[in-house]
């Protein structure tokens, strides 16, 4: 993006009581996106003025690794949330200082002020993928995320540690993560912006026939999946350090395998699939330790 970016993107609110949506785009700096969409949907509001319950405030995550288009500066903004961090208020790192501020932030719209509050973590992933959301089953957090068109994953951001979603979870807020596609693409953008106009629908009351006109967004994003489906992982297939680890090609998430396909190699044997399931982010680049996981669909 040209602009530099600020850490507050915008607040909107019509002066009713009711729920706050706090919205985080960019908390990996190379996944713009989030942020982009954030304030495509502040102009609007601003333009057209429409009624909301509540308040709308939208952050950036990662500012400073934003501003210089890298994921991070010293350390990954999307897993120093620990409880102990918080507790210590540790700002050794860049990550950690600007970890404080969005909680300032936060701390200026305070539980009591609101009915409800709720956020949506705005993300892209590096290969392609459709849109789906990423739910830590706490709280109220899974049936609020079933009420939104995309793909469900459960209990992905179990096997993390230390990300914004599980400390607004723990502090009460209710909401879930979303991913919009490939870092790069503009169909991520349009998926972000999709989802926080159906959040400010749902959230907030807002009637999406009183803006001036219908973003096209939402109609992506209500067409991205024929269906609502939830899936759970099966299967983490990790990496040791010094594994040699080749994904066969072609892979994408979500992608169908069956019982005896050939997915990948790794230390020069072959790992065949054991399920007939779905195959969730296949690593096709040099780092990480995750090499796939395996999803099944489950009744929601
Ligand atoms: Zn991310």
């Amino acid at each position: 993006m040209d602009q530099k970016i600020d850490r507050i993107l915008g607040t909107y609110s019509s002066g009713k009581k009711g729920p706050l949506l706090f919205l985080s785009g960019g908390i990996h700096g190379n996944e713009p996106s989030g942020v982009e969409a954030i304030l495509k949907v502040f102009n609007q509001l601003k333009k057209d003025k429409p009624q909301i319950a509540g308040t709308v405030v939208g952050v950036s995550g990662n500012k400073i690794a934003l501003n210089k288009g890298t994921r991070y500066i010293e350390e990954d903004l999307n897993r120093s949330w620990t409880e102990e961090n918080i507790r210590l208020k540790k700002k050794n790192s860049s990550e950690q200082k600007q970890m404080f501020e969005i909680i300032d932030v936060l701390q200026k719209y305070p539980a009591e002020a609101f009915t409800k509050r709720y956020f949506l973590d705005c993300h892209t992933t590096s290969s392609a993928s459709l849109p789906y959301i990423s739910v830590q089953v706490v709280n109220e957090n899974d049936e609020w995320a079933h009420r939104f068109p995309p793909y469900i994953i459960r209990g992905f951001s179990d096997i993390v540690y230390g990300c914004i979603d599980h400390y607004l979870s723990r502090i009460g807020v209710t909401g879930f993560v979303f991913e919009g596609g490939r870092h790069d693409s503009p169909h991520a953008v349009e998926n972000h912006e999709g989802m926080i106009w159906i959040a400010l629908e749902k959230a907030c009351d807002l009637d999406l026939k009183s803006l001036s006109e219908m973003p096209k967004s939402i109609g992506k994003i209500n067409n991205s999946q024929k269906d609502q489906k939830t899936f759970e992982i099966v299967h983490r297939f990790g990496l040791e350090d010094g594994d040699t680890f080749s994904m066969e090609p072609g892979y994408e998430n979500f992608q169908k395998i069956k019982k005896g396909e050939l997915l990948a190699i790794c230390n020069n044997k072959e790992i065949r699939s054991s399920w007939d399931a779905r195959i969730f982010m296949p690593l096709y680049q040099d780092q990480g330790n995750d090499g796939f996981f395996v999803i099944k669909e489950v009744e929601s």
